[in-house]
Formats: structure tokens, C-alpha cells, sequence
């Protein structure tokens, strides 16, 4: 039935890259096998997913929607690939995406951009905007999407969904395509918090093949859906809530705190006071990981070669016709950063500027349990809007950013609508503290 819906809505929404389809159905009879024979199954035996495009999976297409990698077959699964395979779930392809996770709107895709289920004329968010579309389109029970500034979160937001950026370290990142390394991390897109509990339960857990994977114990997940919230201490970081906010969105957040409070948590008005400084630094950060990160694509070992009369300029015409703008402009300023003379003044300053803004996080934790935020300046904006401004672009992920610069987790949780378009509000927590997120998130959905 994932299958016919698919078939039914992909035409409009264009959320998948890569459909399985005849595959997806064969491993489904396999479960059903198994299942006749009474063999022991998990909680998402049978259960249809999908995975952004830049998560590995064996003998499946993975493209990062990146001309690139366009005919890039991985010969191994990704971690999370592995985990949720062997609890049974079942593989309905790859989500779109932009290309190699940098974007905010899914216009950078090298392939075509998906739309907002909600809304056609208007963007899914991005760079996991495939992944979002899929499950608010129903197009899939959940997907897994990755999140280096906010990829899984404003997305999840933008199509009403939710989605969680777990602690960096929580969930295994091998075979998860490098964007950024000291930033990304996976995490679920899923239509509810009982779902993203459950999810979390199959993928989180150190994997020695990671070896930033964080060596800790995960609890069972499904113990923090429950009602209540009383006691909790929750922050509300004054810098989230200014200008660029659109006031509605804001006003949904007092909301929210108001419910919370109705149900015996305390809310009360923090500050984060490096907030403005996460931006630039992220960018330059990000940008400087992913200019080393991309510099394996050279037409030698992986996707696109485009033959040339000697390797300099075999290596020069593949990356010029490989990358597109958005990829080209991040490898340009992070070889700039990067490079001697000015990495002092960027990239160490960045650096400096991180430390200070994860110090905001541990001060405010001292106090609060977790604190929320609007996921996202505005709501789902209009295809071309801000394609030609990257500044404007880059903006809409003011609220997600410091969280990855952090290293701390966040959750969005729909919660109403502006003029038919789905708002999304965070919940940032302490390291390893994504129970608070879902009992704080199952209590208010
Ligand atoms: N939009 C941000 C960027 O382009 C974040 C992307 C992400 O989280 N992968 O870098």
C-alpha cells in the first residue's frame, strides 16, 4: 500500500531519488516468512522506511543528489542501514536531498527539487527535504535523515512532522557520507514521538567501526512516553525569540510554554548570549570540513569520470561539471579558511566561537532540564524565493545550527499552522538527554 501511495504522489511530490520497489516487496514476503514460521520479530518487523540519499546501503543507488556520485553503488550498508534492516523494516528507497546536505530548501539538489506536500509551490526545507516530504506525504512510515545545522529539524518542521538531531556520537555515522564530521549526525523523521522513540531505540548504540561513536549505554526510549512533564525545568532562550521570528510563530511558542506550565512544568526566560555568533562560525566551520571531506571525489575512485588528455585536467573537468554552485561556493570558502595565513583568523576564531556558544549550552543546563525554541525563523517558503541569496538562505537555520555546534540533541515537534503551512517548535537538551525530548514532546503532541 506504501508502494501504490508512492505511485500515486510521487509525480507531485518528488520525494524519492530512488524507488526499490520489486526489492521492497521481496524482503516484505521474507518478514511474512518469517513471521508464519513464529521466528521472535522486533517492534519494526515489517515496518516500510526510507533514507536520505547520503546514507549507504548495499547494492542501492547513494548520490548524496550529487551528479557526482550520480551511479555511485555502495558495496556496504551504513550502520544504521544494517541496524534497521536486521529489525526487520523494509527498504523503499532513497529521499532526495540537497546536494551533499548543503541547503535549506532542497533547490540544490543536482537532480530536481521535491515539494512541499502541503503546499506544492512551496520548499520541503532542507537538505533532508526528501526524507520529510516522504513521511508527511505518507509516502513512508518513517525516513532517516541527517542533520549537520539543522537538515533533519527545519524540514521536519516545514512538513509538519517530527525529527530528531540525536547528541553527536549517540547514532553511528559510518557509511553516512561526510558533510561536515565534527557536526553531522543521523536521526528519524517520523509522524509521531511514539515512532521516533521506537526508531532510536534500533539505531542509537556505539559501533566500533565509528570511532566518534560515544561509548554509552541507550536505554529503551519507549520508557519516557509518558504523560507528564511535572517538575521539569525548561528554558526559553530570549536571543530565539527576536527579530527575523515571525511573530505567529512566536506567539505558538508562548502557547506551547503556557501548555507546558498547565501541566506542572516550569518555564522561564534564559540567555544564550553567544547566539549571534553561531552563524559565521558554523559556516566557516562547516564549509572547512566539507572542502577536505569532498576532496575524495576526484573521478578516480568513486561516481563521475569525465575523461580528460591528462589527470590534472581529468580531475579539474570532473569536479567542474560534478559539483553544482552551492557544493562549489562551500569547497572555495573552506579552502580559503583553511588555508595558511588566514586559518588563524577563520578557522581557529570559529573554533574559539564554538567553545564559547557550547559553554551558553552547559551554563543554561546547570538550570533547566531542556530548553525550546522555534525550529525555524518562519515557515515553508516559495520555490525561488531566496535561491539567488545564499545570506537568506543560510538564515533560515539560525534557530538549528548552535544545537550541531553544541553537540547537544534537539527535537521538533509540529505544533499548528500558519496559513495552511505546518510550524515546527524545538526542544534542545542536555547531552544524551533525548528522554526529556520525547516526554516533553509526547506530553504537548
Ligand atoms: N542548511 C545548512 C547547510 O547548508 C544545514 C545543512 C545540514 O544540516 N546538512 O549547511
Amino acid at each position: 500500500s506504501v508502494l501504490d501511495r508512492i505511485n500515486k504522489v510521487e509525480e507531485k511530490v518528488k520525494a524519492f531519488v530512488t524507488v526499490t520497489g520489486e526489492q521492497a516487496l521481496e524482503q516484505a514476503r521474507e518478514i511474512d516468512e518469517k513471521r508464519a514460521r513464529g521466528e521472535a520479530m522486533s517492534p519494526l518487523a515489517g515496518i516500510p522506511m526510507a533514507m536520505k540519499d547520503n546514507i549507504c546501503t548495499k547494492g542501492v543507488t547513494t548520490t548524496c543528489a550529487s551528479k557526482i556520485l550520480y551511479n555511485f553503488v555502495p558495496p556496504y550498508n551504513a550502520t544504521v542501514t544494517e541496524k534497521l534492516l536486521e529489525a526487520g523494516t523494509i527498504l523503499l528507497g532513497k529521499c532526495n536531498m540537497d546536494e551533499f546536505a548543503m541547503g535549506s530548501s532542497n533547490e540544490n539538489s543536482g537532480f530536481f527539487p521535491t515539494r512541499n506536500p502541503h503546499d506544492l509551490s512551496a520548499v520541503p526545507g532542507g537538505s533532508s527535504g526528501g526524507a520529510a516530504a516522504a513521511v508527511a506525504a505518507d509516502e513512508a512510515v518513517f525516513t532517516l535523515g541527517s542533520d549537520t545545522g539543522g537538515s533533519i529539524r527545519q524540514p521536519a518542521a516545514f512538513c509538519g512532522v517530527v525529527g530528531l538531531k540525536p547528541t553527536y556520537g549517540y547514532v553511528p555515522r559510518y557509511g553516512l557520507i561526510a558533510y561536515a564530521s565534527s557536526l553531522d549526525q543521523i536521526g528519524p523523521l517520523t509522524k509521531d514521538i511514539t515512532d521516533c522513540a521506537l526508531v532510536l531505540n534500533v539505531i542509537a548504540g556505539h559501533d566500533p567501526k565509528d570511532s566518534t561513536s560515544a561509548p554509552v549505554e541507550v536505554p529503551d526510549f519507549t520508557r519516557y512516553l509518558v504523560d507528564d512533564v511535572k517538575g521539569l525545568k525548561i528554558g526559553i532562550p530570549k536571543e530565539y525569540m527576536g527579530e527575523g521570528i515571525d511573530p505567529r510563530i512566536a506567539a505558538y511558542l508562548k502557547q506551547a510554554a503556557a501548555k507546558l506550565e498547565e501541566l506542572g512544568a516550569v518555564c522561564e526566560e534564559v540567555s544564550l548570549p553567544h547566539t549571534e555568533y553561531a552563524l559565521p562560525a558554523y559556516y566557516i566551520i562547516a564549509s572547512a570540513e566539507a572542502s577536505s571531506n569532498l576532496a575524495r571525489y576526484d573521478g578516480v575512485r568513486y561516481g563521475l569520470r569525465v575523461e580528460a588528455e591528462d589527470v590534472i585536467s581529468m580531475f579539474c573537468k570532473t569536479r567542474s561539471q560534478g559539483f553544482g554552485e552551492e557544493v562549489k561556493r562551500r569547497i572555495m570558502l573552506g579552502t580559503y579558511a583553511l588555508s595558511s595565513g588566514y586559518y588563524d583568523a577563520y578557522y581557529l576564531k570559529a573554533l574559539k566561537v564554538r567553545t564559547l556558544i557550547k559553554r551558553d549550552f552547559d551554563q543554561a543546563f546547570l538550570k533547566y532540564d531542556c530548553l525550546l525554541t522555534p525550529t525555524s525563523p518562519t515557515t515553508a517558503f516559495k520555490f525561488g524565493e531566496k535561491v539567488n541569496d545564499p545570506l537568506a538562505m543560510y538564515l533560515s537555520d539560525v534557530c538549528t545550527i548552535p544545537i550541531n555546534l553544541a553537540g547537544v540533541p534537539g527535537l521538533s515537534l509540529p505544533f499548528g499552522t500558519v496559513e495552511g503551512l505546518p510550524v515546527g517548535i524545538q526542544f534542545i537538551g542536555k547531552p544524551f538527554g533525548e528522554g526529556t525530548l520525547l516526554r516533553v514532546g509526547y506530553a504537548l503532541e
